[in-house]
């Protein structure tokens, strides 16, 4: 399959079906969080590079299979509203056989000041838009923008976004320690927020690997912060035990082989086990909260290894 993956278990969404419109990575930032590494072009230039009879095809093979999917998923390498013509692709997606599930699309919001872009994206049925700062200067340091992305423009999509979209939005806030966990920028995500108007706020953690080293807030201070921000907060939590072992039992097991023999990088075992990178990732953060395998780095790159 080259557009689709899973569906993966999602701590957000259930069991969802991943489309990846940007493979390799394209993206307007370079977030210090990123699981898939630096973005080798960072741009805010559209592209076009699906092949709609193609997409189509794999899902139609994907659905005969039956399996369980709560939400058909846009997110993938980097940004999809960098992609051109979101729209027809929803609109492909959802006119493939007896296809019922609601698509999600997951966005850095980058691109969401502009109307056009609005306007495709309603044809979605849930969009989970992220906003990582209330302050400029948090803004630069978690998200490393492409230079003409500013976070009042973020905002100003974010909230002309909730005008016009008739489906759910559930906002996302990436937590990280150091960065953006302290009160004084909880008390202006809640101004935001009250702008904003989302169905729900998703406080993320940076639980799954990461390409650089970034720490999870401590847990009285999400507690704070969840306190600031107000009732509709939800803070994503780990996979439940049932979840992770009914999860890729065969790629799980494929991946502890292959580090009893060596260690290696998530790209390492994407390409030598044929998994979209993902997939890999969605197993190693099983496999860590298993204590299956652990993760160091060398010569700055990381690599992971069985913990026998
Ligand atoms: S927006 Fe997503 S894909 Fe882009 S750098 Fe940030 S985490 Fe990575």
């Amino acid at each position: 399959m080259d557009y689709f993956y899973g569906p993966v278990p999602s701590r957000r969404l259930g069991f969802s079906l991943g489309v990846d419109l940007t493979s390799p990575k394209v993206c307007s930032f370079e977030c210090i969080y990123c699981q898939l590494g630096a973005t080798p072009h960072k741009t805010i230039r559209r592209f076009s590079a699906i092949d709609l009879g193609k997409l189509k095809k794999e899902l139609s093979t994907i659905l005969k299979r039956h399996p369980h999917i709560d939400y058909i998923t846009i997110s993938g390498s980097g940004e999809p509203t960098l992609h051109k013509n979101l729209d027809k692709i929803i609109k492909a997606i959802k006119g493939v056989g007896n296809n019922k599930y609601p698509v999600c699309v997951i966005t850095n919001s980058s691109l969401l000041h502009r109307k056009d872009i609005r306007r495709e994206l309603r044809q979605a049925d849930l969009i989970i838009p992220s906003l990582d700062a209330a302050s400029p200067r948090t803004f630069i340091r978690i998200n490393r923008p492409y230079k003409s992305v500013t976070l009042k423009k973020i905002i100003k999509g974010l909230i002309a976004l909730r005008k016009e979209f008739k489906g759910k939005i559930w906002l996302e806030i990436m937590l990280v320690k150091g960065i953006n966990d302290t009160l004084a920028e909880a008390k202006k995500f809640k101004e935001l927020i009250q702008k904003i108007k989302p169905d729900k706020i998703q406080l993320n953690l940076p639980i799954r690997p990461t390409a650089q080293k970034v720490s999870l807030p401590d847990k009285e201070r999400i507690e704070k912060i969840k306190k600031i921000l107000g009732k509709r907060v939800e803070v994503a939590s780990l996979l439940s035990k049932k979840t992770r072992k009914k999860f890729y039992p065969d790629a799980k097991h494929d991946i502890v082989k292959f580090l009893k023999r060596r260690p290696a990088t998530i790209k390492d075992l994407a390409q030598s086990l044929r998994l979209h990178y993902n997939e890999v990732l969605k197993c190693l953060d099983m496999l860590i909260t298993d204590k299956k395998i652990r993760e160091y780095k060398h010569e700055g790159r990381k690599y992971f290894i069985t913990n026998d």
